[in-house]
């Protein structure tokens, strides 16, 4: 074949038309990957850091499976760092698909959170070469913050509204409600208040779940706060998966008129099935998907628009790679994101969430962690939570990094089972979803 011959010399290129240095440079490679365990709130964290062949360049990502963190740490100290030391930092979209495809059986929350931890710190360090947040790689902004929800619970009602209250007052508009159904272990709620606690064993003497009680309980919870806090606040709840399936589009039918923001988690992943029931049945806005790990179990709520607002973790799917493709995917179908973001995702993951955030046009809210002292201090850059907003601190990367010397003082704390969830039982002791 003919070689096509050059009419344009590269000196008559326009200077802004010039390859950027960096991708076109020398290679900038990956020269080491570590793994950095820590618990500064007593949750169990996994932390990655790329060190790159620049001197003082490297990149953090969330790797962050708190009830198996040891399988992630294994798979990334084995498996995926020998697999990247030595390649080109900027290669992040042939990196992610050749480790994703190396393992041959792929897919699930121990490979997807270690693919994850390095995904993330190189986006960090393309952030960071490129001189400008990830979400500027991103597309920009197009929001100034993400506004973002936070969680309300208590023994009963009254308190409840007083937490949903103090938070109201510290300018939050989004709040998720969890009230403790009394004599039973609910989610979402402090054990201190009646609210979730283990049963580990066939004992009667222990506090079961029951899901009768809790589907009657609930509608009458926001009867109450929608009398008591007006009608400007926005209401969330989560099922948390806890209930038969078709309990849940009872509930949900009964909770309608209560105008929520969102239901979460209705049925289990297993029980996709019952989307497309529900959705015939009822208005209300459902957001889903924090178990999610696979393309094939999201994938299909979205293209025939069984959910409204979508909830991964995206470290669990992958990372930022998979997660700003879900989130575009989403944008088609009028889906909106709410990316899960409690305490279990790390620091590193809120500002991961935060990027897709403020540049995603079809973001929907974000669940906030309220980061305590300790862990901004192991985690210089947390992204800062003011006006029921989540804001950018405008730095180069994810923009934030890990102290390793304040990590190496909260070591993970010991589980009663070695796995953090505790077991819940129905009443006769068979046990339920979490
Ligand atoms: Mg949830």
């Amino acid at each position: 074949m003919k070689k096509q011959k050059r009419v344009v010399a590269d000196a008559a290129i326009p200077a802004f038309w010039q390859p950027f240095p960096g991708p076109s440079g020398p290679p900038v490679t990956i020269r080491d990957v570590k793994i950095i365990q820590t618990a500064p709130d007593g949750i169990r964290l996994v932390i990655v850091k790329i060190e790159t062949s620049e001197p003082g360049l490297h990149g953090v990502g969330c790797a962050t499976f708190t009830q198996r963190p040891e399988v992630v740490v294994t798979a990334i100290e084995h498996f995926l760092k020998p697999f990247v030391i030595g390649r080109d930092v900027h290669d992040i979209e042939d990196i992610f698909q050749t480790a994703y495809l190396s393992s041959y059986w792929r897919s699930g929350p121990v490979l997807h959170n270690a693919l994850s931890g390095i995904d993330m710190a190189l986006w960090d360090i393309k952030g960071k070469l490129a001189g400008m947040p990830v979400y500027q790689l991103f597309g920009g902004k197009a929001r100034k913050a993400a506004p973002v929800y936070v969680h309300a619970s208590g023994s009963d009602f009254a308190e409840v509204e007083e937490q949903a209250r103090s938070f109201i007052e510290q300018g939050f508009r989004y709040i998720r409600c969890q009230v403790a159904v009394p004599g039973s272990s609910t989610y979402g709620v402090n054990p201190k208040k009646g609210g979730m606690r283990a049963a580990y064993h066939l004992d009667p003497k222990q506090d079961p779940w029951d899901p009768d009680a809790y589907v009657r309980v609930v509608p009458k919870l926001f009867d109450h706060l929608r009398a008591a806090l007006g009608e400007e606040i926005e209401l969330l709840h989560d099922i948390h998966e806890r209930i038969p399936p078709i309990q849940a589009i009872g509930l949900a039918k009964r909770l309608e008129e209560f105008r929520l923001f969102f239901l979460e988690d209705p049925f289990a992943p297993e029980d996709n099935g019952y989307f497309r029931i529900l959705r015939q049945q009822t208005s209300i806005p459902i957001a889903m998907g924090e178990l999610y790990v696979n393309q094939q179990e999201y994938v299909p709520l979205v293209s025939e628009r069984l959910i409204d607002f979508m909830r991964v973790h995206i470290s669990d799917i992958g990372g930022l790679s998979m997660a700003r493709k879900l989130a575009a995917y989403c944008e088609f179908f009028g889906v909106r994101t709410a990316w899960h973001g409690p305490g279990d995702a790390s620091p590193v993951a809120h500002s991961a969430n935060l990027q897709l955030d403020l540049s995603c046009s079809n973001f929907g809210i974000q669940e906030s962690n309220l980061f305590p002292e300790k862990t901004q201090e192991v985690f210089p850059g947390c992204p800062e939570i003011r006006d029921g907003m989540m804001w950018s601190n405008e730095r180069p990367g994810l923009g934030i990094d890990i102290d390793e010397k304040k990590a190496a003082k909260y070591p993970y704390p010991d589980h009663v089972l070695n796995g953090a969830w505790p077991p819940v039982r129905l009443p006769d002791g068979t046990v339920q979803r979490p």
